[in-house]
């Protein structure tokens, strides 16, 4: 028997909806995650199918409704049979069918492009929990062994959950007394029925737009059966119940349930976690149990992220069980009451009457909804008097940070949380409310790579500055009496980044050439024609007035010398975190983390050679853990295509396959690659840029093989601008012309003057030249420029 082991940072069990969600929830926040299923393919049967407003609310938020596509939907639901108006004011009122099937195969498939290591015909077998991680054992569908390391285990698996077994987490409940059974049949023609009170027992068919009736019913005392009934039974027993004959009908799959409920004790056993029906049981009416999971997962999944990525401590991921706990035991409360009335036979017709007759009260009406539809939940976020205070806040139009119209729910989208003021002060007379929002602002700074900012449009939108978490819920509202946003913000987002050191005055670059005329004014005098340096760096490397990176994260490849290098001082100008990238080296890449650090800004050296096989993976694999330690996550914001080789003016006769490979391998192949890899932790609002070359636009048959690897890089902002615009991930490629690089030819006059002729500006250009545009499209006013190519040639290319 042969055994492997993966490490990762958490690991799901059980890839139903709940454990799918959890997943993708976690790599959103980019943390890695290996989810384990004994099921060798998804379960054809759709054990659930009702999906309530706050659930709808969450996959909206995810982005996750577009794939799913038209979804059925009703105003109105039940309670304990009851028909009760669910159009509760919100963007997703009533009651919306989803086979749980569809939804699985979407999550999973949202899951899997973020990043989830999906391993299905893996069943959990042993689970080892200590203080510093756990350690799954897992049987795969072969018979082989493998063992799966994380820091911590959710157990999403189900309401017989092994992981909650093997964990030893204790429920409390009662066992079952009363059984429903259920089948999906074609070819009957019975009247749909909604929970229709018979003397025999209760009966319900729904017919769904392919013709096939699903039946339920529960005949008046029968008791919980052991094995799953076969379709025989079904019908013999809504026969009793109804006196209708089905048995001629095409079962397509049979079931049964009860009135069991329980729920364990402690939703979190140190480093492992429940979510889901393994953490709560109770009788499937109403589509609960499924939104119940699926809200779950959304409550942990960013808790659980900020804890494992170490930016939050054991206080934010308890509040997991303080907050879901309740929530559970209420629905499980009202799921009992509603089974005693369902079941309980014609004792419970005098309750059930008075029932009805208090839901046609409007007020009482709206609670139940409230709460079969999710929105009621309110957690305990501590002392503070607003009304929205531990509510999920509802949706509101705004202004985002980028300046540009949105909606709050829009914002929460890439997982973070969200500083909600009231409309931008615009007049004189409102000039203390400008700068308590300035004030504001500023007290959230430290927090900007997890919470956007954003001005509602209306005033009756937000009467206070609001803290949303990233589940959408408000935990701090200004003048409420909930004490300081400081706190509000270490309370909920964990530690905030580290600032950069103070900046002292910025070092001039060296100056390579005597000083000449400004880079902006066209010098047509050949005595003139060369700008340097010293005039391109003064013109072009002041700092974006608010230190427009801060907060960000950067790797820039090829930034040991000649443009790479200048994009890196660039961007740690602007505040950005620097990876500096070298191969050949250290020193060179040694100098430009100093040349940084002594300007004030922060970088590190990370080396790996390009071009090669696991060039991308051995690149991160050292990256990840430098920004782990530096900023308490592996996420990156910016990623510059920068390194590249030239073919050496070899003309294409002589030029190799082996040459022609390398070509290929270094500067396509490599940021292929390197791209898909920094997928898997870049943030919401990222930036990628290509370096290619004005080479792919003018003719050069020196450069044939070199141009075809540009040609093929630049490939990539058109595709994947398509892919990431919904992410607000911009791809674009720059192409910088003849460029100052430290290359001998440069020390060259006449070879210089030549190309100098070739650019509109007379010069040839310098590394800064480009780095400018670099930073600026990777820069906050870029956010409307994607797949983009942008010519950085000085003109070359005009002819
Ligand atoms: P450069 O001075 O030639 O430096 C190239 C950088 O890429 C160096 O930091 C080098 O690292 C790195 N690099 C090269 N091959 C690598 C590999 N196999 N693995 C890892 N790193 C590798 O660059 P540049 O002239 O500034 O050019 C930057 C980009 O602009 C390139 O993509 C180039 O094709 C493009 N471009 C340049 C010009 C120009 O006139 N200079 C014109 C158009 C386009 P080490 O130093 O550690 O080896």
């Amino acid at each position: 028997m042969s055994e492997d082991c993966t490490d990762t940072r958490v690991v799901v069990v059980g890839a139903g909806p709940v454990g799918l969600l959890l997943a993708g929830e976690l790599r959103l926040a980019g943390v890695d995650v290996v989810v384990l299923d004994k099921l060798t393919v998804p379960t054809a049967e759709s054990r659930a199918s009702t999906l309530h407003a706050r659930t709808m609310e969450i996959l909206d938020g995810r982005g996750l409704l577009e794939r799913i596509g038209p979804v059925p939907h009703e105003g109105t639901g039940h309670f304990a049979g009851i028909p009760l108006d669910l159009t509760l004011p919100g963007p997703h009122p009533g009651q919306w069918k989803v086979p749980q099937t569809r939804l699985e195969e979407v999550l999973g498939e949202w899951a899997a492009e973020l990043g989830a290591d999906l391993r299905r015909g893996h069943e959990l077998t042993g689970l080892t929990a200590g203080e510093d991680g756990v350690e799954a054992r897992v049987r795969r569908h072969d018979g082989t062994v493998a063992l799966v390391r994380g820091a911590y285990l959710v157990g999403c698996d189900g309401e017989d959950s092994t992981v909650r077994r093997l964990a030893g987490i204790a429920v409390t409940g009662a066992g079952a007394t009363r059984e429903l059974l259920r089948a999906d049949v074609a070819g009957i023609d019975v009247p749909v029925r909604r929970f229709e009170r018979r003397a025999g027992g209760l009966a319900v068919a729904a017919r769904r737009p392919d013709g096939v009736t699903r039946v339920m019913l529960h005949a008046h005392g029968a008791p919980p059966r052991r094995s799953r009934p076969s379709f025989e039974d079904v019908a013999a027993a809504w026969k009793r119940v109804t006196g209708e004959d089905i048995g001629g009908g095409t079962p397509l799959w049979t079931d049964s349930f009860d009135d069991a409920h329980h729920q364990a004790e402690q939703y979190r056993a140190g480093r492992v976690l429940l979510a889901g029906d393994a953490a709560h049981r109770q009788l499937p009416v109403g589509g609960q149990s499924l939104n119940l999971g699926l809200q779950d997962a959304f409550n942990l999944g960013w808790k659980l992220a900020a804890r494992v990525t170490g930016r939050a401590g054991d206080a934010l991921l308890d509040t997991y069980h303080a907050e879901r706990h309740p929530v559970g035991r209420a629905v499980q409360d009202r799921v009992r009451g509603q089974a005693l009335l369902l079941l309980g036979g014609p004792a419970t017709d005098a309750v059930h009457e008075v029932l009805a007759e208090l839901t046609g009260h409007a007020g009482v009406a709206a609670h139940l909804a409230g709460a079969v539809s999710g929105l009621d939940v309110r957690h305990d976020v501590g002392r503070g008097g607003h009304p929205l205070l531990g509510r999920r806040l509802p949706d509101r139009e705004v202004i985002a940070d980028d300046g540009g119209p949105s909606t709050a729910f829009t914002l929460l989208r890439g997982g973070g949380g969200l500083l909600l003021l009231p409309p931008a002060a615009s007049s004189a007379a409102s000039s203390d409310a400008s700068s308590e929002q300035d004030r504001l602002l500023a007290l959230a700074a430290p927090w900007a790579d997890r919470l956007r900012t954003a001005n509602v449009t209306d005033p009756a939108g937000a009467d206070a500055a609001l803290l949303v978490r990233p589940d959408g819920h408000v935990v701090w509202a200004a003048g409420s009496g909930c004490g300081g946003l400081t706190e509000a913000l270490e309370r909920w987002f964990g530690t905030a980044a580290p600032t950069p050191a103070p900046t002292p005055a910025p070092t001039p670059e060296p100056v390579r050439e005597p000083e000449h005329a400004p880079v902006h004014e066209p010098v047509r005098d050949p005595a003139r024609r060369h700008t340097t340096a010293a005039a391109v760096t003064a013109a072009g490397t002041g700092r974006h007035g608010m230190d427009g990176l801060t907060g960000r994260t950067a790797l820039v490849t090829g930034s040991s010398r000649g443009m790479g290098r200048a994009t890196a001082l660039r961007l740690a100008r602007e505040g950005a975190l620097v990876a500096v990238h070298y191969t050949s080296s250290a020193t060179a890449a040694g100098e430009v983390v100093a040349a940084i650090e002594s300007d004030g800004g922060r970088a590190f050296a990370v080396r790996a050679e390009l071009g090669v096989n696991g060039d991308a993976e051995a690149l991160f694999d050292a990256l990840e853990p430098e920004l782990l330690d530096r900023t308490g996550s592996p996420a990156l914001d910016i990623l510059v295509n920068n390194a590249g080789v030239t073919g050496d003016r070899t003309g294409p006769q002589d030029t190799t396959r082996e040459l022609f490979d390398r070509l290929i391998a270094v500067n396509a192949r490599a940021p292929f690659f390197l791209v898909q890899r920094a997928l898997r932790h870049m943030r919401d609002g990222g930036r990628i840029i290509n370096v290619s070359s004005g080479l792919t636009r003018v003719a050069n048959p020196d450069e044939i093989a070199y141009a075809m690897s540009k040609g093929a890089l630049e490939q990539l902002a058109l595709h994947y601008a398509k892919l990431l615009g919904p992410r607000g991930i911009t791809v674009n490629t720059v192409a910088p012309g003849i460029t100052r690089n430290g290359n001998p030819v440069f020390d060259i006059p006449e070879a210089v003057e030549q190309m100098a002729g070739l650019s509109a500006f007379g010069r040839v250009g310098e590394p800064e030249d480009v780095a400018d545009v670099v930073a600026f499209l990777a820069g906050p006013d870029a956010r409307w420029i994607t797949g983009a190519f942008v010519d950085a040639t000085g003109g070359t290319l005009l002819g």
